[in-house]
């Protein structure tokens, strides 16, 4: 029961043993975005990146406004992995969607709220949902990776994940 554990006072390396549990094997993602659909495997432990399957993920997790793409951070890929993996382990079977990945300056600029050192702006941000899943829970799991930021908001009915400075907050 990693959540009951979770929520009780983990052992020191409790929590980096889970975490490399969840990513054990094949590294999968299975994303959507509007009406477009991804699901790939982006890493083996054989052959390790696939690059064709790493710019897929970046594109579509690119700036929709500016058409651009970037680089991701494969720290957030492992991130999502790992959080849909859990996520599959507990019977949701779902889609992780996104909302926004990569922003260019101009388009992070325009979008309400958004702070002008954005991770979104180096790859190593995603706005996320998962339908049939609380958002407590995502953001909960997201958390426990225990190496970046995350946030709730309420309002805007997504949480965001990035792999800068461990910080939790919730709007
Ligand atoms: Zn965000």
């Amino acid at each position: 029961m990693p959540l009951a554990r979770a929520a009780g006072a983990p052992a020191p390396g409790a929590i980096e043993n889970w975490r490399t549990r969840l990513l054990q094997g094949e590294r999968s993602l299975w994303l959507v975005r509007g009406d477009r659909e991804l699901r790939t495997t982006y890493w083996t432990p054989t052959a390790g990146y696939d690059g064709e399957a790493y710019k897929e993920i970046c594109w579509l997790l690119r700036d929709v406004q500016a058409n651009k793409s970037f680089a991701m951070s494969p720290r957030l890929l492992d991130v999502l992995c790992g959080l849909q993996n859990w996520l599959a382990f507990n019977g949701h079977r779902h889609p992780i969607h996104v909302n926004s990945g990569y922003r260019t300056f101009s388009t992070n600029y325009r979008t309400e709220g958004s702070a002008l050192s954005s991770r979104h702006l180096n790859g190593q941000a995603a706005d996320i949902t998962v339908p049939g899943v609380q958002l407590a829970r995502v953001a909960g799991m997201a958390s426990l990776f225990g190496e970046g930021g995350v946030g709730m908001y309420l309002n805007k009915g997504f949480v965001h994940v990035d792999t800068g400075n461990e910080r939790i907050w919730i709007k």
